[in-house]
């Protein structure tokens, strides 16, 4: 039943939407790094705080090498700084000593989850951020579940009412196509219906394209 559901979810959005196509974010190491800059904070905060982390420090060695306040002082404007600064300087040093030249592409070859439990192996790093870098820099199926897609998958039914968010990164990565295309359009069109109208105080239902497969608007309508 979440198989149907969510199958049919995924390919009214993309008539709703239109076709989105995957193209690598760039560096799985930037990517891992930009995805920590960006919790709890705005996208514009959060690649501003990148952009001057990149300036201030030229190689990933040299964030290591910093001293922690230099690296949280140029990371301020992505909040929590002080507590942002030792997570990356950490999760460096570990990525640094495991992976041969710091590189994390080998991870590409690998299934899904064998990829996932190398990321989440390192300090800091949850279901979350390490999907973000598989499904985005290194073109793995993986589906990163924020709170948008939690919740709007909990309401219509692709998943249980109290499924946890970190569960629910398999459970939909199995009843996706399991390409990389098909995973990243369902991302970004279930976050953009999630910001748009299946809002978390009052959803728009009267608006809404999945009404049809939707479980909360068969039970309660609008
Ligand atoms: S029908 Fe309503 S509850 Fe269901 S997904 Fe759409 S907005 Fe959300």
């Amino acid at each position: 039943m979440q198989a149907w559901r969510t199958s049919h979810i995924a390919q009214r959005l993309v008539e709703h939407y239109g076709t989105r196509r995957w193209s690598s974010s760039g560096d799985p190491v930037g990517e891992l790094v930009a995805t920590i800059l960006s919790q709890n904070t705005s996208d514009v905060n959060s690649m501003r705080a990148y952009a001057s982390l990149r300036r201030s420090f030229p190689t990933w060695e040299a964030v290591i090498a910093a001293p922690e306040s230099d690296l949280a002082d140029s990371i301020r404007s992505g909040g929590l700084a002080n507590i942002k600064a030792p997570r990356i300087q950490a999760v460096l040093r570990e990525i640094l000593a495991q992976f041969p030249n710091g590189d994390l592409s080998e991870l590409a070859s690998l299934p899904v989850e064998e990829a996932r439990r190398a990321l989440t192996d390192l300090p800091g790093v949850g279901m979350k951020t390490a999907s973000c870098v598989l499904l985005f820099s290194l073109g793995l199926p993986a589906m990163p579940v924020d709170t948008h897609i939690h919740r709007v998958s909990r309401r219509t039914g692709m998943i249980g009412e109290r499924t946890s968010a970190d569960a629910a990164h398999g459970i939909l990565e199995g009843n996706l196509a399991g390409d990389v295309d098909s995973a990243y359009q369902f991302h970004l069109d279930v976050i953009h219906l999630g910001r748009e109208i299946c809002l978390a105080r009052t959803p728009k239902c009267a608006i809404c394209p999945i009404t049809e497969y939707c479980a909360h608007y068969q039970t309660h309508g609008q």
